[in-house]
C-alpha cells in the first residue's frame, strides 16, 4: 500500500505544470471596483452624508444616527449591485486574526415577501457574542457584551457577496478589546505631536498622517503535501524535518525566475487585490526554497493594516484554487530563511510634506533633523519595548538567527547622516554633501546616484533615504501590535522635543538656534541606539551591553516590557491604553504563547509515536529479515556481510530509544508547568524547558529521517515540499 506521503507526491506531481488566470485587462480598468471609495460613495450618497463621512475621516467628526441611515442606504444599494447579500463587521480581535459574523440585508415585508434592508445602526455597531474572543480579563464570561463599531477611516468593501465593514471591538465598558482600538489611539496621539512640531516650521500644517509600507514574506507549499504533514496543518510549521542536501546555500532562489505555478497564483491573487484597492506592486523570489515576496505602495497607515489582513485572507482563498497552500508562520522551516513582514514608516504633513525626507532648503533639513532625532529618542528610550512587540512564539523561532533581525534595537543611518550627526552634536560646519558620490558605468548605461543611505540588511531599524524600515516584525503578525507601540513612542519624543524648544524660546533664543540645541540634546542621548556596523556580530552583542542596550531574550520576559514603569506612562499619558487594558494584553499575549506552544509540543509527540517510530520499526523489520537470510544463507561469514544493515539496526534501535523517551519527558515537563501557580511562570516554563525537550526530540526524529528507507518515510520531506 502507497503512503500517505508517496499519494500526496503522486498527486502534487501531477499539477506541476503552470496555471494561469483569467486576464482581467489593464489593472487600472478594474482597480478598487469592490470598495466603497470616496469617488462610489460621491455617486451612492446623498450630499450631506457625503460631507459628513468625509469629515468623520479627516477630523474624528461624529456621525449622527439619521444620517448613518442615510450612508447605509446607499452602501447597500452599491453593496446590491456589486453582489452582496450580507454584511459583516470585520474586526481584528487579541488572537491577532480577524473576525467577521455574516448577517443577512433580508427581513420579512408582508404577505411572505422579502424586503432588502440595512440600517444606519447596522453599520455604526453590531453586537457579537464577544465571550469566546480572547480579553484577558477584561470581560467575564457572564458579562460576554463587546461591541463592533465602524471604523469609518478605513473603506468598506464586498468579497465573497458580502459587505465587509472595518470595525474596532470594545468591551461593554468601552476597553480596548482589539488590534485596531490601540492603533487609531495611536495615530490620533502622533498627529497632535508631530503637528506641535511641524507646526515650528509651517503654522500651515493641520495634521500628520502616518504612512507605511509592508512587505509581505510567505511561503507556498502544494496543498497535497501540506496535508501530508500533521505539524504544517495545526502548528502552521513544521515540528520536525531534516533539512534538504541543497535549499539556499547557492543564494539561487532570491530574485530567480519564480516558477509558472506561482506567478499563475500571484496574477490570481494580485487580480483579487486589485479590485479591492490593494496597490500591489512588487512580487519577487525570496531567499529561501518556495518562499516570495509581494509588497504594495505605502499607503496611510491604517488602510495599509486593513489591507495587509485582507491581503492575507485573500491570498490564502486564491492559493485554494492553485492547490497551494500559504504559510505565513515566521519560521515553517528549520535551517532555512524565515519570514517577516518589514515594515516602512514615515510621517506626511497635510500639505504633503514627508517629515523624513532631508529636503533642499536648510529650513527643510532643520525640520527633518527634529523628526529624525525625535525617532531616534524614541528608540533609545523604548527600544526595547519596539522590540518586545514584535515578539510571538512564531517570530522567536525566527529572530536572532542569522537571516532575521537581532535581538537588540538599534537605528541604521548611513554613513552621510552619521557625518551630519557628528558634525552636530560636536558643534562644526555640517557638510550634507560629504560621503555622496555619483557611479559612472561604462558605455550606454546612464550614470547612478546612489540612494542616500546604503543598506544594511543586519539593523533592525534601518533609515532608507525618506523612511525607516523596520525588519523585525513577524510574517504573521497584525501589524497594528506593533506600529501602535511605535507611534505612542515616537508621539512621546516629539512632545517632549516641542515641550524643549519651548523651553529654549522661553529663555529667548531664537528659532533655529532652539531647535538646533534640542537636535544636539536628543542626537546626543540617543547615541547609544545608533549603530552602523554588524548587527549579528558578537562584537556587537558586548559593545551593545556595554551602551547599556537590553537585548529580548526571549517572548514571555518580552511580554513584561509591556508593563514596565516607563512603557506604562507613554501608554497611559496618552490615553492609548490604560493600565487595564495592558494587563489584558500581556495576559493575552502570555495565554497565546503557552497555548501554542501545548499544542505543538502535543504534535511533536503524536508524529514522534505515530508516524517516526513506526517507520523507524518497519525498516527494522526489514534489516533483521536481511540480517537472518543473511545467516542462514552464509553461516558465521554473515556477520562481516552485514556489518552495515547490522550497525544500522543498533543506531536506529538507539534513537528509538532516545525519542519515545525523549517523548515521555516532554508530557512529563509539560504537565509540570502546566501546574504552575501563575500564567508567567507557566509560560516561562514552557518557553525553557518544554521547548528544550522539544528540540530534543525533533533531534532524533531528523537523524532517523536520515537512516530508513525513503520509500518508508511517511511525512513529505523538505526537498518535497519546498519545491513548486
Ligand atoms: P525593499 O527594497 O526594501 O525590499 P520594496 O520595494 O520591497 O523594498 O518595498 C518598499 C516598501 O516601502 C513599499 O511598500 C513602498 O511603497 C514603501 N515606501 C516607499 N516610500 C515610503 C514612505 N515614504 N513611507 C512609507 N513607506 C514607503
Ligand atoms: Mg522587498
Amino acid at each position: 500500500m502507497a503512503t500517505f506521503r508517496e499519494r500526496a507526491l503522486a498527486a502534487a506531481s501531477s499539477r506541476s505544470s503552470g496555471r494561469f488566470c483569467v486576464e482581467e485587462g489593464p489593472i487600472s480598468t478594474y482597480f478598487g471596483q469592490n470598495v466603497f471609495t470616496v469617488e462610489t460613495m460621491r455617486k451612492y450618497l446623498p450630499a450631506k452624508a457625503f460631507i459628513c463621512v468625509l469629515e468623520a475621516r479627516s477630523s474624528g467628526h461624529k456621525i449622527e444616527r439619521d444620517i448613518a441611515d442615510e450612508i447605509a442606504s446607499g452602501m447597500k444599494t452599491w453593496a446590491i449591485e456589486r453582489g452582496a447579500t450580507h454584511f459583516t463587521h470585520l474586526f481584528q480581535p487579541l488572537t491577532g486574526a480577524t473576525a467577521e459574523k455574516h448577517e443577512a440585508f433580508v427581513v420579512p415585508g408582508m404577505n411572505g415577501i422579502a424586503l432588502e434592508q440595512f440600517k444606519g445602526s447596522a453599520l455604526v455597531q453590531q453586537e457579537p457574542d464577544a465571550s469566546s474572543f480572547p480579553s484577558g480579563g477584561l470581560r467575564n464570561t457572564f458579562e460576554a457584551r463587546g461591541y463592533t463599531a465602524w471604523d469609518c477611516t478605513s473603506p468598506v468593501f464586498v468579497l465573497d457577496g458580502t459587505l465587509c465593514i472595518p470595525s474596532v471591538f470594545i468591551s461593554y465598558n468601552g476597553d480596548a478589546l482589539d488590534m485596531k482600538l490601540p492603533s487609531l489611539r495611536s495615530i490620533n496621539a502622533i498627529d497632535k505631536a508631530a503637528t506641535r512640531v511641524a507646526a515650528l516650521f509651517d503654522p500651515e500644517v493641520s495634521s500628520v498622517k502616518v504612512n507605511i509600507g509592508l512587505e509581505q514574506e510567505y511561503f507556498l507549499v502544494d496543498e497535497d503535501l501540506y496535508n501530508a504533514r500533521p505539524d504544517l496543518q495545526l502548528c502552521g510549521r513544521t515540528v520536525i524535518g531534516h533539512t534538504s542536501a541543497k535549499d539556499q546555500q547557492l543564494e539561487d532562489h532570491y530574485f530567480g525566475a519564480i516558477p509558472s505555478r506561482v506567478v499563475g497564483f500571484m496574477k490570481d491573487f494580485e487580480t483579487e487585490a486589485y479590485k479591492l484597492g490593494i496597490p500591489l506592486q512588487t512580487r519577487h523570489n525570496e531567499v529561501a526554497p518556495g518562499q516570495f515576496e509581494c509588497a504594495p505602495i505605502f499607503s496611510e497607515i491604517t488602510q495599509a493594516i486593513d489591507q495587509n489582513m485582507l491581503l492575507m485572507i485573500l491570498m490564502q482563498k486564491v492559493a485554494e484554487k492553485h492547490h497551494l497552500k500559504v504559510i505565513f508562520h515566521e519560521k515553517p522551516f528549520q535551517g532555512i530563511n524565515g519570514s517577516g513582514k518589514h515594515c516602512n514608516w514615515s510621517l506626511c504633513t497635510s500639505n504633503g510634506i514627508n517629515l523624513l525626507s532631508p529636503g533642499k532648503t536648510s529650513e527643510g533639513k532643520l525640520r527633518f533633523l527634529a523628526f529624525y532625532s525625535s525617532v531616534l529618542k524614541a528608540l533609545a528610550d523604548h527600544g526595547h519595548l519596539l522590540m518586545a512587540s514584535v515578539c510571538s512564539l512564531g517570530n522567536t523561532w525566527r529572530l536572532g538567527g542569522n537571516e532575521a533581525p537581532p535581538a537588540i534595537l538599534s537605528v541604521f543611518s548611513g554613513s552621510t547622516l552619521t557625518k551630519v550627526f557628528e558634525a552636530i552634536m560636536k558643534m562644526e560646519q555640517v557638510d550634507w554633501e560629504a560621503g555622496k558620490k555619483s557611479i559612472s558605468i561604462v558605455g550606454s548605461i546612464p550614470e547612478i546616484i546612489p540612494d542616500n543611505t546604503d543598506r544594511n540588511r543586519t539593523s533592525p531599524f534601518a533609515f532608507t533615504g525618506n523612511r525607516f524600515e523596520f525588519r523585525a516584525l513577524g510574517s504573521s503578525a497584525n501589524p497594528a501590535g506593533t506600529t501602535f507601540v511605535l507611534n505612542a513612542i515616537v508621539a512621546d519624543s516629539l512632545n517632549a522635543f516641542a515641550d524643549r524648544v519651548a523651553e529654549h524660546l522661553n529663555s529667548g533664543e531664537e528659532k533655529e538656534t532652539a531647535v538646533l540645541s534640542v537636535v544636539r540634546e536628543f542626537l546626543t542621548e540617543a547615541c547609544p541606539v545608533m549603530f552602523e556596523g554588524n548587527g549579528y556580530s558578537k562584537e556587537w552583542q558586548e559593545e551593545s551591553a556595554a551602551r547599556g542596550l537590553r537585548p529580548v531574550n526571549n517572548a514571555t520576559e518580552a511580554f513584561h516590557a509591556f508593563q514596565e514603569g516607563p512603557s506604562v506612562e507613554v501608554f497611559t499619558k496618552s490615553g492609548i491604553l490604560s493600565r487595564s487594558e495592558i494587563e489584558a494584553r500581556v495576559d493575552v499575549m502570555e495565554e497565546t504563547f503557552v497555548k501554542k506552544l501545548q499544542i505543538e509540543a502535543r504534535v511533536i509527540g503524536d508524529i514522534c509515536l505515530n508516524h517516526v517510530i513506526p517507520a523507524a520499526i518497519a525498516y527494522q523489520n526489514i534489516l533483521i529479515n536481511n540480517i537472518k537470510g543473511c545467516h542462514d544463507v552464509f553461516g558465521d561469514e554473515a556477520q562481516s556481510l552485514c556489518k552495515s544493515a547490522t550497525g544500522t539496526f543498533r543506531e536506529i534501535s538507539a534513537l528509538v530509544n532516545s525519542l519515545s523517551n525523549g517523548v515521555a519527558h516532554l508530557v512529563e515537563v509539560r504537565k509540570k508547568a502546566n501546574r504552575a501557580d501563575s500564567l508567567s511562570l507557566k509560560a516561562s516554563l514552557y518557553s525553557t524547558d518544554v521547548l528544550e525537550s522539544m528540540s530534543k526530540v525533533r533531534e532524533c526524529a531528523d537523524r532517523l529521517e536520515m537512516l530508513v528507507d525513503d520509500a518508508l518515510w511517511p511525512l513529505p520531506k523538505y526537498r518535497e515540499l519546498l519545491s513548486l
